[in-house]
């Protein structure tokens, strides 16, 4: 995952114009009632997890941020701007892997925001690619099909093309799902370095608490369709708060400076006479 030579960033001008605005966010799917109303700010280069139960709403937040539902309230960058497909990028949960295309070709698509209509790809969009490939350490299997990757290599290969885009604000709807521990802390390691390197801001919805709190500035955590608690991890990983959110007893620990969220410990079963 490391190069040798300094890299160009991927983003080249992304600070000052990162930041997003949710304001009262509501959406719909018949009569469910995905989001309810969400307040919610990105600083730039912030990093932001999303946490909450399934069916909470994360995903769905995630997708209207990027256009792909409907949804009341306001959504804006920092300019007042609605988001575009220049400005964020997603790396879907289940993301569609086309038949037969190359982790090159995938990862291309990343740059249909910025062509003009029927326009082709230029020397300047491959250049992107190849440049992101080896950012993440990628280019080997530039011409192999997607559907001969490992989970990690495929993972990757979904962020690059979200990468290609060159957006301030990437979007990571649990990105790590389907990785062991060593391919999870190397992907979002490296996430994080594009942030620090580059300035992206981050909104990742994540499953695992502790790893959210690990490598997020702030959590907020949603319920219901509604954030009920957005602030440091420490604060909002509250023991009480979680389990009534989670309905289940949670218990929250600090081992080597990170924090750890557990089940409460089952009861003892005596053993029969
Ligand atoms: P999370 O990502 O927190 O698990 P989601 O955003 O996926 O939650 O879902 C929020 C709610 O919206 C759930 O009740 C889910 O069933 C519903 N939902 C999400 N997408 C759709 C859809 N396309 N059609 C109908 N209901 C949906």
């Amino acid at each position: 995952m490391t190069t040798a030579a300094a890299p160009s960033p991927i983003v080249a001008s992304a600070e000052g114009s990162a930041a997003l605005v949710c304001r009262d966010v509501r959406v719909a799917f018949g009569n469910t009632e995905a989001l309810r109303g969400v307040d919610l700010q990105l600083a730039p280069g912030e990093w932001l997890g999303l946490i909450g139960p399934n069916g909470a709403g994360k995903s769905t937040l995630l997708r209207a941020i990027a256009g792909l539902v409907d949804h009341h309230g306001t959504i804006s960058l920092s300019c007042g701007r609605r988001p575009g497909g220049t400005d964020v990028a997603l790396v879907p949960q289940n993301p569609i892997l086309p038949e037969g295309m190359t982790v090159a070709e995938y990862a291309l698509l990343g740059r249909s925001p910025h062509l003009g209509w029927l326009a082709t790809e230029s020397r300047r969009d491959r250049r992107i690619v190849a440049s992101v490939l080896e950012r993440l350490d990628l280019q080997r299997f530039a011409g192999r099909p997607l559907t001969q990757l490992s989970g990690g290599e495929t993972q990757r290969a979904v962020l690059a093309r979200a990468l290609a885009q060159q957006a301030p604000i990437l979007l990571l709807d649990e990105p790590t799902s389907a990785l062991d521990l060593g391919h999870r802390d190397t992907v979002l390691e490296l996430i994080d370095g594009l942030r620090r390197s580059d300035g992206i801001s981050v909104i990742a919805a994540m499953h695992d608490l502790g790893t959210a709190a690990r490598f997020a500035d702030r959590l907020a955590l949603i319920d219901e369709g509604r954030i009920v608690a957005d602030g440091a991890p420490r604060s909002v990983l509250a023991p009480g708060r979680l389990s009534t959110v989670y309905a289940t007893p949670l218990s929250v620990h600090t081992i080597d400076g990170e924090i750890v969220v557990l089940p409460a410990p089952r009861a003892r079963q005596e053993p029969r006479p």
